[in-house]
């Protein structure tokens, strides 16, 4: 037999002496005999790795009439390598598909064209845009609607604080937050101080730092005036141009010395928009030199920008309305979103409210402002809509 040479233990004598037992014996004792020469064989088989060799032999061992253990066993071997070449075809078809799989989604997801395997299996919803999603996204990009949100920093509210700087260290914390909030949604705030801010704001260089940030992302720096006609007495900053209020205990100097406070607060050293309610302090108060005005609380929020002159001074002015969640006079969140969607060409939409207002509790119903003007308008600063 070929499988001879295979067998290094044949020549040890135990298998042929085996062989000779039966050959030599018949009768009543061969299915003993047979017995042992089965698992001799089965051994010889197993060790030499030949399975014809062993599919051979238990076939002899059936012609040799142990039909019955011969044939079970014969059954036994097929069975186990019919199990045994199943399971190794099984795993191969199993992992190829799976690798088609893979290769079929990794690579082309992201290529902009969706393939079949994509589109029917929805594997890449990038490539596989509905027609419709893309027009919703295209028409909201598109979006040219421009409006700007005004923060007021208020003066302090009493004669008493106002001789020091107490309005401006309770509230900076809320500005910090404010315009943390706004920068989630990419609203660029148009920051106006009264000076009392400023002189706080000053006496500490992190906080000026803080604020030159602001302004080199795109926020604007600018002057909120309280005059001590259009707010009263207890409201007013401590600054006018109007003599008959220089002599109080309240005054503290002119809008030039205002501004001069005003004017170390950005990194351009110009203020270019200004808030000053009230005509009766705004002709004597205006800023010399500042070019743009916001103002208002009610009566809308959408505007169109109007020429004006104070003091021989040519000024460019857009109307803003005030929203304070439950406040008095305050615009709803429902008009603003009405208003917005009324706009016309050339109009804008301005919203105004305090930097205290922005507290824990409000502060969601701010960011949902700021949510609806993020998605439906560009909200710039006042300065960059005006020049
Ligand atoms: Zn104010």
């Amino acid at each position: 037999m070929d499988s001879k040479a295979h067998r290094p233990g044949r020549e040890a004598g135990r298998p042929r002496r085996h062989e000779e037992q039966h050959e030599g014996f018949g009768g009543c004792g061969e299915t003993r005999h047979d017995g042992h020469m089965i698992y001799y064989w089965l051994i010889d088989g197993l060790k030499a790795g030949d399975k014809a060799t062993l599919i051979i032999q238990l076939m002899k061992l059936v012609m040799k009439n142990s039909i019955i253990i011969g044939a079970a066993i014969l059954a036994i071997v097929l069975a186990s390598l019919g199990t045994y070449f199943a399971a190794k075809y099984w795993s191969s078809t199993t992992s190829s598909e799976t690798e088609a799989v893979t290769n079929v989604s990794s690579p082309s997801c992201g290529d902009g064209v969706c393939q079949t395997i994509e589109k029917i299996k929805n594997t890449c919803a990038e490539d596989c845009l509905k027609a419709g999603d893309a027009e919703e996204v295209l028409v909201n990009s598109d979006a040219t609607s421009e409006g700007f949100v005004v923060i007021h920093m208020e003066p302090g509210t009493g004669a008493e604080e106002q001789k020091n700087l107490a309005n401006p260290k309770t509230y900076w914390p809320n500005l910090v937050s404010l315009v943390e909030t706004a920068d989630l949604y990419d609203i660029k705030l148009t920051l106006l101080f009264n000076p009392e801010w400023a002189d706080y704001i000053l006496q500490n260089p992190d906080k000026l730092s803080v604020l030159r940030n602001w302004e080199a992302d795109g926020h604007e720096i600018g002057y909120h005036h309280h005059g001590p006609q259009a707010h009263g007495m207890n409201y007013w900053n401590g600054y006018t141009n109007q003599i008959q209020y220089q002599n109080r205990q309240q005054y503290k100097g002119t809008i030039d010395d205002a501004m001069n406070l005003l004017t170390q607060l950005p990194i351009g050293r110009k203020i270019y928009t200004a808030g000053v309610a009230g005509e009766e302090d705004r002709l004597f108060d205006w800023p010399p030199g500042v070019p743009y005005r916001v103002d208002g609380t009610t009566g809308g929020a959408v505007d169109s920008m109007k020429q004006e002159t104070i003091n021989n001074q040519s000024i460019t002015f857009l109307q803003h309305q005030i929203f304070i969640p439950e406040g008095e006079n305050s615009i709803s969140l429902d008009e603003i979103r009405k208003e917005a969607t009324e706009m016309k060409k050339d109009e804008y939409l301005g919203i105004v409210f305090h930097a205290h207002n922005f507290t824990n509790e409000t502060k969601t119903e701010y960011e949902e402002l700021f949510k609806f003007l993020s998605e439906n308008l560009n909200i710039l600063t006042v300065k960059d809509i005006l020049t």
